[in-house]
């Protein structure tokens, strides 16, 4: 492991006083209802640790919003977890599930923590690469990668980077290799809140053979704008949640819980959520129609925010150098693809995030319409 590819984007925004379209987090303001609920809480009396699974008002606010979102039931009690960051909830569901030598199956390009998760708990990563334009996944090729020692698979929905949305064909055959090789299934939808086109998210707790063998994984920063509070959760059946919270209590014991409360208190109504595809998909359209003329070609993404572009009609350049010369010469970040997966480093692709106020991507989109 060299380092975070989000961190040295970042770095590099700041070094080269370039608009930061890498890493993904808003740069505009969170909802002034959950600032207020946080002074609030702030002048109150809940400084103390919070429960090491989570505040209980959080659990039922988290509990509520899958049961309105997907008519899914989850047990606020045993089944809902708080943890610091999604990051934690997958490095603690993996720690608790996998004994050493076991073989996790996911898909690249990946987000870059799933394989040090695999690798520090003394598993085995077993990568199954996805391919540009569409990133389909081949449910054929990731069975035969299967063996006796296969004891998870990560999955991911929609997909960072590529925004893909999986189908219920996915997740029917994802549901049969799962209960064949009686595998566990880690699902990170931490962007379950912003698809598009119309099409709502496929949560895999709401299908019935995946119910008791999955673990989902979502994020309250990435659904209330505030990526630097570090609270996100995970959801699975009773079994798998004592096992993950034997790993997430002894690190970190419990996530902050100020920030737990004023979250509980604005998530509890719909309206802190309902909105965010059609946010999103307004900044999604304002970003690609400022590309229209320039000489980046994309397909406009599914879901998450983020946006990948070909650049193989600008430049033979690798994925690194491109986002290099990129933020030196026009003032832009961008992820390079290969920050999901080393073998992209050809691929020609770029990821852009575009939860930013209008007036930063206009200001891009002019920048990037020169390149
Ligand atoms: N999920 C965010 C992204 O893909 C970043 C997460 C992080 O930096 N840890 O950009």
């Amino acid at each position: 492991v060299t380092g975070s590819i989000f961190a040295d984007m970042s770095k590099l925004a700041t070094a080269c006083n370039a608009i930061n379209l890498s890493q993904g987090y808003p740069d505009f303001r969170p909802d002034e209802n959950l600032l207020v609920s946080l002074e609030t809480v702030l002048r109150g009396n809940n400084h103390q640790y919070s429960l090491p699974e989570g505040a209980a008002s959080l659990r039922l606010a988290i509990k509520g919003m899958f049961k309105t979102l997907y008519g899914v039931y989850a047990n606020a009690d045993s089944e809902v977890t708080i943890t610091t960051g999604a990051t934690q909830a997958i490095f603690s569901s993996v720690s608790g599930l996998i004994h050493a030598g076991d073989e996790v199956i996911y898909m690249s390009p990946a987000f870059e923590c799933y394989a040090p998760a695999i690798t520090l708990a003394g598993g085995v990563p077993v990568c199954i690469q996805l391919q540009a334009p569409d990133f389909a996944i081949d449910w054929d090729c990731v069975e035969q990668r299967v063996t006796p020692r296969t004891r998870m698979i990560i999955v991911n929905s929609p997909h960072n980077p590529s925004g893909r949305c999986w189908t219920s064909d996915d997740l029917d055959a994802l549901a049969t290799i799962a209960e064949k090789y009686n595998i566990i299934v880690l699902s990170d939808e931490v962007y379950h809140n912003i698809t598009y086109f119309g099409q709502s998210h496929l949560t895999a707790l709401s299908h019935a053979r995946l119910r008791n063998r999955t673990i989902v994984v979502g994020s309250l920063g990435k659904t209330m704008h505030v990526t630097g509070w570090r609270v996100g959760y995970a959801i699975a059946d009773v079994a798998l949640t004592s096992e993950l919270r034997k790993v997430s209590m002894f690190n970190t014991y419990a996530a902050p819980t100020p920030l737990q409360h004023a979250m509980a208190e604005v998530l509890e109504s719909n309206d802190s959520y309902i909105g965010l595809p059609e946010l999103f998909q307004r900044k999604r359209d304002l970003l690609l129609q400022g590309l229209k003329k320039s000489r980046f070609r994309f397909v406009a993404t599914q879901g998450t925010y983020f946006q990948l572009l070909d650049y193989s009609e600008i430049s033979a350049d690798t994925d690194a150098e491109f986002v290099q010369s990129l933020a030196l010469k026009f003032g832009v970040t961008a992820l390079p693809l290969s920050g999901f997966g080393a073998a992209y480093r050809d691929s020609r692709l770029i990821r852009l995030c575009f939860a930013k106020q209008d007036q930063t991507l206009l200001n891009a989109t002019q920048l990037l319409s020169k390149v």
